[in-house]
Order: C-alpha cells, then sequence, then structure tokens
C-alpha cells in the first residue's frame, strides 16, 4: 500500500470483460471514501464512472500494487444506503453484475463527464436565470391552482383504505373510473404530511406521460413550484435527464414520473409508489439486465417502508393472485391488499360488447357491412370512432400465386413486410428495407400480390368505403392513422393526437399504441378488425395479453358520460373473429375481468405454470442453431455434472428454437428452467451462471454469440 494512497475502496464499475466476476473492483485512494460515492476510475485504458461500494464482509488478500482512483464527483451527495440495497437486490435476481445495475441506474450523461463538466453542470443557475425562474414562479403562483375533484364514493372509499392500511395495493378500477384522480389525491396527501416526502409514479409507455404529466403539472406546479415535477425516460435528452435526476437526488423534485427506468432514481424521500398500469408489458426491460420495474417497485416501497399502489383495469394474473382476499380454503389471502372501482365517472357506462361472426360473413371481408354501417353513422353524428388492428403496414407479406414466392426476409425467419407509402419491403425483426420488386423475383410475374392487411391497408380501405359518407359540417369524412410509422418524428405522436382531440378526425386507424391509456373525450366505437391472430401464439400468456388489449381498447369508448348521453347513443366495442366462443370474447362480452382470471388462474394452477410456479429462460445466440442448442445442452450437462444446489427442485426443459428462430442471420435458442420454490431457482441460478461463464470460454462454443439470463420471462 503507497504511502500517497493509503486507503482501500471497492468499486461497482460496468465493464463487459468483468461480468463475469460481477463483483466490485479494489482501488487505491488518498482519502477514505464513504460508501454509495460517485467516482471515476481507471480500468485498462479506460476511464468509467463508479459507485464507491460497502467492503466486502471477507475482503480477499491483496497481492498487487493498486491503481488508484481517477476522482471523485464532487458536488454529488454519495447514493444512499437505501439504493444501494435496491441495486444490490436486483443484481442479485435478475443474475447481472453489480456494477451494470449500478452504472446504467445512473444518467448516462454521467458516464461521459469529466468532473469540470459536470461543476459547471452543478453551478447554481446564474442571476439572469433566478429573475426569470422566479417570474415564472410569480406567475405560477398567481395561476388557478387546479383543486382536486370531489371523490366518487368508490374513490373516496378507495382513498380512505389507502390511508388506513399499509398495503401493497392492487388498485382494480374499470378504465375511466378515476384511478388517477386517486393517485394524485394520494401523491397530495404524502407530500403534504412531510415536507421531505417524495412520490414516484410510473406509467408503461412514453406516449403516455405527456398527459399524465400535464394532469401532475397542473395540481402540483401551484403547490410546491415548477422544480417539483420532473419526468424520466427516454424519450428525454441527455441534460434533461440529467436534471431531472439531480433534482430527484437532492430531494428538490417531490414527484417523479417516469417509464420503467425510473424505478431506479434516487429518491432519499421516497414515500409513495404508484405503479399505472401495472400489468403492461413494458414494465419489462427487454434486453440487458431484463429487471420488471413493477416486481422492483413493489420491493423498493417494502425496502423503504413506502406505501404502493399498483392500478389496472386488467391487472397482471400474477397481482390478481397475489391480491386474493382471504378465504376458508386459504385464511391468509394474498400479500397485497385489492381495492375495487368497478363504475365509471359520472355514470359512464362501458360499451357494449358486439361480436361479429366472420365464418358466416363473405369471403375475404374485411370490415363486415354491420361495422361499417355503425361507423357510417358515427361520422354523421359527428362521433369518433377508433379502428385497431396490431398489424402496421400495407400487407404482412407480398406473395406470388405462379411460383410460390414469399417476400421473405434474407436474414431473418420471418416476412418483409409491404409498406405501400414508400414502396418498400421491411422486415419488422432486423429493419432490412428493400424497394418493391415490380415482378415476382422468382419467376418474373409481374402479378404479385399482397396478402393480409395491415393498418396502411385499413385505412386505405375505409376511405374508400367512407368516400361518399359526411359529417354533420357536411365535410367528408376524415380517416387516420397512427403507429409506429406515422409516428417516427419527435413529436408527431402528440401532434396527431392532438387531431384526434381537437375532432379532426372521425375514424382513428392504429395500433395497440392508442389502444391503451389516452383520455379520448368523443370516441364512442372501438372496432378489433382481426384480433384472431394474437391467440395463435404458442405462448401461454397470449389470451391474457390480448383480453388486456381489447379491455383496454374498449376503454376508449364512451368515456365522458355527459358526452354520450347528450347523443343518447351507446358506446360500442366490436370484435370480428372466427372464433366468437373463445374463452377471451366471451369475458370481454361481460366486461368480466374476474372471471376471465379466475378460468385462466384455474388453467395455470392445474398445469403449474405462474403465479404457481416460478421460472427463467437461458437463450443462447449463434451462428448456428446447432451451436446455439449445444452451448445449452452443454450448460444442462454441467449443471448435473457439478451437482448444483436445488438440482432436485428445479426443472430443465429441453432446449427449443424460439419462435423466430434466426433474426438477422443469428439463431436463437433459448431453454425454459422452473421451480416451485423461487429461493431454490434463485440459488441454481446464481451457482449455475459461473459454469455458463465458463462454457462460453471454451473452444468449442466459439461461434457462440451471446448468452443472457431472464428471470421471469414474459414471453415464451
Ligand atoms: P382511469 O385512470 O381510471 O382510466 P381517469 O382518472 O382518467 O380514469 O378518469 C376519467 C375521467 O374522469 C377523467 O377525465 C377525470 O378527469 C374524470 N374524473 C375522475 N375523477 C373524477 C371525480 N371525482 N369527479 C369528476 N370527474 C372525475
Ligand atoms: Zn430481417
Amino acid at each position: 500500500m503507497s504511502a500517497e494512497f493509503p486507503h482501500t475502496v471497492h468499486v461497482a464499475v460496468h465493464t463487459p470483460m468483468h461480468s463475469a466476476v460481477g463483483e466490485p473492483l479494489s482501488y487505491a485512494c488518498a482519502q477514505a471514501l464513504e460508501p454509495g460515492t460517485l467516482v471515476r476510475v481507471p480500468l485498462g485504458a479506460r476511464e468509467l464512472l463508479g459507485v464507491v461500494w460497502d467492503a466486502p464482509s471477507s475482503p480477499e488478500p491483496q497481492t498487487f500494487e493498486l491503481r488508484p482512483i481517477a476522482g471523485v464527483l464532487e458536488g454529488i451527495a454519495p447514493m444512499n444506503p437505501a439504493w444501494r440495497r435496491l441495486v444490490r437486490f436486483a443484481a442479485r435476481y435478475y443474475q447481472r453484475s453489480l456494477g451494470e445495475i449500478a452504472v446504467t441506474a445512473l444518467p448516462p450523461q454521467l458516464r461521459d463527464m469529466t468532473a469540470a463538466q459536470l461543476a459547471r453542470r452543478l453551478q447554481p443557475p446564474k442571476t439572469v436565470k433566478k429573475t426569470r425562474s422566479s417570474t415564472a414562479a410569480l406567475a405560477q403562483a398567481c395561476a388557478p391552482a387546479q383543486p382536486p375533484l370531489a371523490l366518487s364514493t368508490e374513490q373516496a372509499q378507495v382513498f380512505a383504505r389507502i390511508q388506513a392500511e399499509p398495503g401493497p395495493f392492487l388498485l382494480y378500477g374499470s378504465t375511466g373510473s378515476g384511478k388517477t384522480e386517486v393517485y394524485l389525491q394520494a401523491v397530495e396527501q404524502t407530500l403534504a404530511a412531510d415536507p421531505q416526502a417524495q412520490a414516484l409514479v410510473m406509467v408503461p409507455e412514453i406516449n403516455l406521460t405527456p398527459q399524465l404529466e400535464q394532469r401532475f403539472r397542473q395540481r402540483f406546479v401551484p403547490l410546491y413550484g415548477e422544480a417539483a415535477v420532473v419526468s424520466m425516460h427516454s424519450g428525454m435528452t441527455q441534460p434533461q435527464r440529467l436534471k431531472s435526476w439531480l433534482a430527484a437526488h437532492a430531494g428538490r423534485a417531490r414527484i417523479v414520473l417516469g417509464t420503467r427506468m425510473a424505478v431506479f432514481a434516487s429518491l432519499p424521500g421516497l414515500a409513495l409508489i404508484v405503479v399505472d398500469e401495472e400489468h403492461d408489458a413494458s414494465y419489462k426491460q427487454q434486453e440487458g439486465a431484463r429487471y420488471s420495474a413493477r416486481d422492483l417497485a413493489i420491493w423498493r416501497a417494502r425496502d423503504a417502508g413506502a406505501k404502493i399502489i399498483l392500478g389496472s383495469a386488467t391487472p397482471s394474473l400474477e397481482s390478481w393472485h397475489a391480491s386474493r382476499p382471504p378465504d376458508s380454503t386459504d385464511p391468509q389471502g394474498g400479500r397485497y391488499l385489492r381495492l375495487l372501482m368497478p363504475s365509471r365517472i359520472g355514470a359512464a357506462t362501458l360499451p357494449q360488447v358486439r361480436v361479429v361472426h366472420m365464418g358466416q360473413q363473405p369471403r375475404k371481408t374485411v370490415f363486415s357491412a354491420a361495422l361499417i354501417a355503425a361507423l357510417t353513422e358515427r361520422v354523421q353524428r359527428g362521433e369518433q370512432s377508433l379502428v385497431l388492428l396490431n398489424r402496421r403496414g400495407f400487407a404482412p407479406v407480398l406473395f406470388c400465386s405462379d411460383c410460390g414466392y414469399k417476400s421473405d426476409c434474407p436474414h431473418c425467419s420471418a416476412h418483409q413486410v409491404f409498406h405501400k407509402a414508400d414502396r418498400t419491403l421491411r422486415c419488422h425483426h432486423c429493419g432490412f428495407t428493400q424497394r418493391v420488386p415490380r415482378t415476382c423475383p422468382g419467376c418474373g410475374n409481374p402479378d404479385i400480390l399482397p396478402l393480409g392487411k395491415g393498418t396502411e391497408q385499413l385505412e386505405e380501405e375505409l376511405a374508400r368505403l367512407l368516400r361518399n359518407v359526411q359529417r354533420p359540417d357536411r365535410e367528408p369524412a376524415r380517416v387516420a392513422r397512427i403507429d409506429a410509422d406515422t409516428t417516427r418524428a419527435k413529436g408527431s405522436l402528440e401532434q396527431q393526437l392532438a387531431q384526434v382531440h381537437s375532432g379532426d378526425v372521425d375514424v382513428l386507424v392504429g395500433t395497440q399504441m392508442v389502444a391503451k391509456g389516452h383520455d379520448f373525450r368523443r370516441i364512442t366505437l372501438v372496432a378489433a378488425v382481426d384480433p384472431d391472430n394474437a391467440l395463435f401464439s404458442s405462448d401461454y400468456r397470449a389470451p391474457e395479453r390480448l383480453f388486456c388489449l381489447l379491455m383496454q381498447a374498449a376503454g376508449r369508448a364512451g368515456r365522458d358520460a355527459l358526452y354520450v348521453q347528450a347523443r343518447s347513443s351507446r358506446p360500442e366495442m366490436w370484435i370480428q373473429t372466427h372464433d366468437p366462443d373463445h374463452p377471451v370474447y366471451a369475458a370481454l362480452r361481460e366486461h368480466d375481468y374476474p372471471a376471465f382470471a379466475a378460468q385462466q388462474l384455474g388453467e395455470r394452477r392445474d398445469a403449474g405454470m405462474p403465479p404457481f410456479a416460478y421460472q427463467a429462460l437461458v437463450r443462447a445466440d449463434a451462428r448456428s442453431q446447432e451451436s446455439a442448442q449445444g452451448f445449452l445442452r452443454a450448460a444442462q450437462e454441467a449443471a448435473r455434472a457439478a451437482g448444483l444446489p436445488h438440482l432436485d427442485q428445479v426443472f430443465l426443459y429441453p432446449p427449443i428454437p424460439l419462435s423466430i428462430q434466426r433474426v438477422a442471420n443469428v439463431e436463437r435458442a433459448q431453454m425454459l428452467i422452473e421451480s416451485a420454490s423461487r429461493p431454490a431457482l434463485q440459488h441454481f441460478l446464481r451457482a449455475w451462471q459461473a459454469h455458463l461463464h465458463w462454457l462460453r470460454s471454451q473452444p468449442e462454443h466459439k461461434s457462440l454469440v451471446r448468452w443472457l439470463i431472464d428471470v421471469d420471462p414474459l414471453a415464451i
């Protein structure tokens, strides 16, 4: 140990090379540093951001000279123990290195900033700015505060339970039942009770943040000032993200609104977490550390002694099961408290569900005559409709009936989708794009045909079918489309949604992007034209996902009771299907989530599937399917040969190819690991990791591109 650097510090850094190690690295330092301090450290020729970690309980003997740290990020208070516990837990649970979780949980800009740049950023705002912000504050103070609404009876009952009980709460409330108002008042009450308190409010998708942000700003900026409400999501610029993060870390921000990444925000005063639309799949990160922000939020709330509210009209089966009330066979009940808000605000009714049996329609019907008639009526009355199809592009494939050619992607086991607007064939998996061929590349036939329908085609077809229909103002009907293709440019989604809200659009065609969350006021009809596709999936969660999507979509219709009453039209949800008796549609007809959940949970219990069992996937990507599966088989053998702990409680399924087996010329395989015991699965995976790292380094697995573990996978 050198005299100049007498102290040893342990630093969590993120480097793929050390992911096998996973534990903090040791450095020398001139002064002792508090755990949680942000530092820059040398690694090889590079300099990286790191977090000083607690000393290991049994330090390894030091056999070589330690390198000194490169510097401390002055001016940022150390990350507190609660944040470090969260990071430690997430790393262990999701089988990642501590450094990866710790560093990716910090704003990306901190990684690249020099100490000098950071110091500039942390400087107090210049005086000019100060005056401006204080005038803004003054203006805000004069702005009429948005008062809390008088709660409905159901809202008031739920709110009282939230105040009285510890939770965690599952707020099961219909679409339009006023869940957001409950969140707002719970946040308000929490912040008023303690001047240090902070609230974290999570939403599944960036495109839902603007509306929510507006509602929270209107309510809280007049109370706590402009700086009190900040957002965190990937649609923000790096400097904006850093600014929000610093405000939360310093306790200045009282409310943090964000997507899944916000679960890792530094919140020293965390007192309340809200997870809106808790069932939504986007809470699960699908690359790198595959964490579930909802599940981490539950853990974090318990660890921090904060309250947590999960809200949904269609809860995940996991949360539904975890909130089961006690009964004679199950006197304990679940760990969560279930709260109900079945009614919509203002006596708005849920839409009537109309199922059209497509088997009884003329062949190749896209829109049944009855649906077109219903759409026509709505346009003529000046009401809006939403047509939902979860498939963008014009047609999913181009096809030659002479030689059988299909527009397959050369790099993936998938078709290239035909996009008519820009005459391209595009692969939605790898992005490979080509001009549409004039003639069949197989046989030269000039007649290659689009097969199947996407949103582009629906938009075109609807515009044609409704071309002679007039709105009350005698203008022709306007059809518009919102999907990932129309909203690539920044701000374009907001702009297109604003057009819908303003009444410019009569019929909106869209993917799931518009089916969720939005508070449309004038939509009275929603139609799912071809939902059956989703049921052909081999994934056991497919029915749950479809049911959710359709319930959410139905929830966009008839949200404004007064609007609906004034027109004496009943809101409707239309389903066109070849399988009208499927349990998903049967439950949907009755808006009966509890019945659907009971049926699905019964099946899951009988089959020993989540939430009655715990799962993980190990995936391998390689140049050939054979080597991908070979790696997985070797991993199984290694686990057995080494006699890993809990092998008797863990079931290893044989490796299989993924349903889309090849993407961008990489072959993908996976195997499922299942156990009735979560701790057993966790211990087993932890012990197994070292073997997987070791196997990866062996010459016979040279062609492996990557492997990964997905704990609690959402898609199988
Ligand atoms: P959810 O989040 O359950 O779908 P929202 O919170 O968006 O429902 O509420 C639906 C609509 O009802 C919103 O326009 C909201 O402003 C309004 N609303 C909610 N609670 C009340 C209330 N207590 N009184 C009047 N209007 C309310
Ligand atoms: Zn491709």
